[in-house]
């Protein structure tokens, strides 16, 4: 396997081998990365950290040398990917617009976050009609694929590799640009809070059973002496 600064498409999984393979020269830490910080600037879950900050690194030291890279919050990254992140799904703003959960924010291990998203693709609803799936879309795939991603990589892959291919670090180069027009994200939070005792029992019971509510929040008239 020859991976250079030249050539750097390759996106490994695992390789079993018994050939004798002569290992490359390792590559010192930034002869690829430029740490200008595109990618954290356009991850949607706020999960990689600028590479200028020392202490998200994590560094390897394979003795005749030492690199580092950055200490990717790994539950942030799947939240995001497989579906939870609102300012990168549409699909879940749909279903859930009200839902303003903090994926920048949140200290979630990888494993829940696993667990979160792959339970809510695969989630029932039986008020929902057709085939009661709580988010169609992932519903779909995950029933196809058994996978699903939804952010697109676009800080860790996409970003990245626009700004190499435009800082001429690499020379394998797609004829096409990354971007044609700027990224859009959607806002987290609703755009207006709704208001009531409980509006979403109310939303519900208006919508399910006309008039029921009528009056509801009238204080009955006193009796007069
Ligand atoms: S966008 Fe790419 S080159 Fe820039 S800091 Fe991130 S990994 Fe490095
Ligand atoms: S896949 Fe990449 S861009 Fe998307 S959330 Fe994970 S680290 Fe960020």
């Amino acid at each position: 396997m020859h991976f250079t600064a030249k050539w750097p498409r390759v996106r490994l999984g695992l390789i079993f081998t018994d050939c004798e393979l002569e290992p490359d020269e390792i590559l010192d830490t930034g002869t690829l990365c430029l740490h200008c910080g595109a990618c954290t600037r356009s991850c949607p879950g706020g999960a990689i950290p600028d590479p200028r900050d020392e202490s998200a690194r994590i560094t390897v030291d394979f003795g005749e040398k030492k690199i580092w890279f950055g200490d990717v919050q790994m539950g942030r990254c799947t939240l995001s990917h497989h579906g939870m992140n609102n300012e990168c799904s549409p699909f879940l703003k749909k279903e859930f617009p009200n839902m303003a959960f903090d994926v920048r924010n949140s200290q979630m291990t990888e494993e829940e976050a696993y667990i979160l998203t792959y339970a809510l693709a695969n989630a029932t609803w039986g008020r929902k009609p057709g085939n009661h799936a709580v988010i169609d879309y992932y519903n779909q795939i995950i029933s196809h694929t058994g996978y699903f991603a939804i952010c697109g990589a676009k800080g860790c892959i996409r970003a990245c590799n626009d700004i190499l291919e435009k800082s001429g670090r690499i020379e394998q180069t797609f004829h096409n640009q990354y971007y044609k027009k700027e990224s859009w994200a959607l806002p987290l939070y609703p755009q207006s809070a709704p208001t009531g005792v409980n509006p979403y029992r109310e939303a519900y019971l208006d919508q399910h059973y006309p008039g029921i509510r009528e009056n509801e929040y009238c204080k009955p008239e006193k009796k007069k002496e």
